[in-house]
């Protein structure tokens, strides 16, 4: 088990916590690009969005609605914020572990990369 953030999952690295539930973790991002920067990352090890079933497909939503609800307690939901989700090589996807950023807290600037 050498990915990262199947190792958080399991609690082998430590990470700051911030939600979990049976299908989800939220964790900050080591590297935080913005002064709001979480990881919300799914529990099972999928590779990336390209390796999602159609089946798995509700866990995006789920993943989606955590990271909107998160962006209310953190309060800028009203001001605006990102999710970002790389998908492979050329997409910029760094851990092979499906995850979407939540990004916020300042002016984004246009592109996400
Ligand atoms: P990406 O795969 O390109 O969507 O990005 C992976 C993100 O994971 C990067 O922004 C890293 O800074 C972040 N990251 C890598 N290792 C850790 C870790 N141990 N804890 C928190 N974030 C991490
Ligand atoms: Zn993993």
């Amino acid at each position: 088990m050498d990915c990262i953030f199947c190792q958080i999952v399991a609690g082998k690295v430590p990470s700051k916590i911030v939600y979990q539930d049976a299908e989800v973790i939220v964790f900050p991002d080591i590297n935080p690009k913005a002064p709001i920067h979480l990881l919300i990352a799914s529990k099972k090890h999928i590779p990336s969005l390209a390796h999602l079933s159609e089946a798995e497909l509700p866990l995006i939503a789920h993943m989606v609605n955590i990271a909107n609800r998160l962006a209310k307690e953190k309060s800028i939901s009203e001001r605006g914020y990102r999710l970002v989700a790389n998908c492979g090589e050329e997409g910029g996807q760094l851990v092979p572990h499906l995850h979407i950023h939540l990004l916020g807290g300042k002016k984004l600037k246009d592109a996400p990369n």
